[in-house]
């Protein structure tokens, strides 16, 4: 999925609702609620909702702990602050312990503990959102969630997909009681960023919008790289095992220059360490000497390469698969372009 964030229109948001008597906070949560919602892949007809945790000042001139949460009759992609009502965090708070709230007595405290009384009724999802320990909570219905975990070995299949910062919880019917349910496995695993409920959707979670916003589209499965994976592009082929493929690049930068990369869906190698198992992280890198013997450039049977992987945009990073480049058959020259 391709990641719309951009640093610039952020900042224009925050500067729009700031005139508007907003928070930055408010703007943020504006801003990457509708990159989420104008996303097909990830929201369909309405399905999903987000919120952020901030705080107000009520008409009695008191500052209050809010969520602000998106309510009913609100489309994602067009959301406006007024689309995401405050509820006092307290009270919804103060239900951690509560073992059942009927779905009427829920809908009724929600709308008790409203700053705004005129505003639309929080989601159903509210104290899921409470409950969450984290300033930004982003839900969806994502296309490609939903395509894993509506099969039969849905759970088998999530865990090796997702890895160890997520957690997966069996289908609870949306209400007080799936909240209590996310809190229980939350607490039990609380280095968790993301949970997917099966035949649900996903939830993902972290103090700033963008961080929250790009675990929700960690991977963009239409880059380049996923293409050649999935044989929908050609390549020329060096290497391949379970783990990984080598491949020529296309604008050999050397005369020799080949990319090693894993098979598993990950970004760069921040997300790789993080995320992947350590079969997989030793396989990559003995893919890399193979590949350099293979070639013919690795100390022992040539003349030596270099190894280089770009890493986000400082990095300048093109292609957002985890990839190293491998350089070589010549002199390389010098390490890094010096600045002026
Ligand atoms: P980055 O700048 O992300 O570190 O490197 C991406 C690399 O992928 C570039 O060197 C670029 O030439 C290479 N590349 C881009 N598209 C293709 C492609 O379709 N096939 C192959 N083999 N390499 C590609």
């Amino acid at each position: 999925m391709k990641n719309n964030w951009s640093n610039t229109k952020a900042i224009k948001y925050i500067k729009h609702y700031e005139k508007l008597g907003h928070s930055k906070d408010m703007a943020l949560r504006v801003y990457t609620t509708r990159l989420l919602g104008r996303n097909p892949e990830l929201v369909l007809h309405g399905g999903g909702n987000t919120s952020v945790k901030t705080t107000v000042r009520d008409v009695d001139g008191k500052n209050y702990k809010v969520l602000c949460v998106k309510g009913s009759g609100w489309d994602m992609a067009e959301i406006e602050p007024a689309g995401l009502p405050a509820v006092k965090l307290e009270p919804l708070l103060a239900f951690k312990n509560k073992k059942y709230l009927s779905d009427e007595d829920m809908v009724a405290y929600q709308k008790k503990n409203l700053i705004d009384i005129k505003s639309p009724n929080p989601s159903v999802e509210t104290f899921l959102h409470a409950f969450l320990p984290f300033k930004f909570v982003d839900h969806t219905h994502s296309d490609a969630i939903m395509n894993v975990t509506n099969r039969p070995n849905g759970v088998k299949f999530c865990k090796k997909i997702f890895g160890k910062k997520v957690s997966i919880v069996p289908y609870v019917m949306p209400g007080f009681g799936l909240a209590k349910k996310i809190q229980e496995v939350y607490s039990k695993n609380p280095n968790i960023n993301c949970l997917i409920l099966l035949n649900h959707g996903i939830f993902t979670f972290a103090d700033d919008a963008k961080t929250s916003y790009n675990l929700m589209i960690k991977y963009d499965n239409n880059n380049i790289f996923a293409k050649i994976l999935r044989s929908e592009i050609p390549c020329e082929k060096i290497y391949e095992d379970e783990f990984v493929l080598s491949f020529y690049d296309v604008k050999p930068q050397k005369k020799i220059h080949a990319l090693v990369i894993p098979k598993g869906k990950y970004v760069n190698l921040d997300h790789f360490t993080n995320d992947a198992s350590d079969e997989e992280i030793v396989a990559l890198i003995k893919g890399i000497n193979t590949v350099a013997k293979k070639l013919g450039i690795s100390i022992d049977v040539g003349g030596g390469y270099r190894t280089l992987s770009n890493i986000g945009s400082d990095g300048g990073q093109e292609v957002p698969h985890l990839h190293f480049h491998l350089f070589g058959g010549e002199k390389v020259g010098k390490m890094i372009e010096k600045n002026d």
